[in-house]
């Protein structure tokens, strides 16, 4: 699957959409993702988590993991087409940690993905878990980085599409400035 392949996927399912945007951080935007529309239709997911799959070949994995909520769905899908265990990892008063019976053994090899990754702030978190339960971290994916190659882990990081999303200031958004489309929050009926 080539990233044209995937903007399409990504379009038709209305999850990158254009236009005029206010995103929550108060900033406006030409482009807004969301990626939980890709990932509701679990056959889609099969299909990207398959393909991100196969970007890892010749890396032993034993067991996979994500952050709550985004990684969940890329975790249990990363695990099924790798055939490993899947786990996630969610916050407790601001920690990253792991749950519900959840465990990583000392020097298992653990692949932690994301749906997203921005910043790779939670994605740094779930590394910083792993490596305190002694496991050892061989790789990172996620379906998108946005990151513009600023997430750095201590293992390779793989996706299946990097694409750059530009936000501006209120005062210096030029969509504001050419007036043609008024700025609208996503996920509002119109859009
Ligand atoms: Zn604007």
């Amino acid at each position: 699957m080539v990233e044209k392949e995937l903007l399409k996927i990504f379009k038709s399912e209305q999850a990158l959409l254009s236009g005029h945007f206010l995103l929550s951080s108060g900033l406006h935007s030409g482009q807004y993702m969301q990626c939980a529309l890709l990932l509701q239709k679990p056959w889609i997911a099969q299909g990207l988590c398959q393909t991100l799959a196969k970007k890892l070949s010749g890396i032993k994995v034993d067991v996979v993991i994500g952050p709550a909520l985004g990684g969940v769905i890329v975790s249990y899908e990363m695990g099924r087409a790798l055939k490993i265990r899947s786990i996630f990892a969610e916050r407790v008063d601001g920690t990253m940690v792991l749950r519900r019976g959840f465990s990583l053994k000392k020097s298992e090899k653990v692949l932690v993905v994301e749906d997203v990754i921005t910043t790779g702030k939670s994605t740094q978190e779930v590394v910083k878990l792993v490596k305190e339960h002694g496991a050892k971290l061989v790789a990172v994916a996620a379906i998108v980085d946005r990151s513009g190659g600023g997430a750095i882990f201590d293992a390779e990081l793989f996706s299946l599409l990097k694409i750059g999303i530009t936000t501006y200031r209120p005062e210096g958004c030029p969509l504001c400035g050419e007036g043609r489309l008024p700025v609208v929050k996503p996920g509002s009926r119109t859009h």
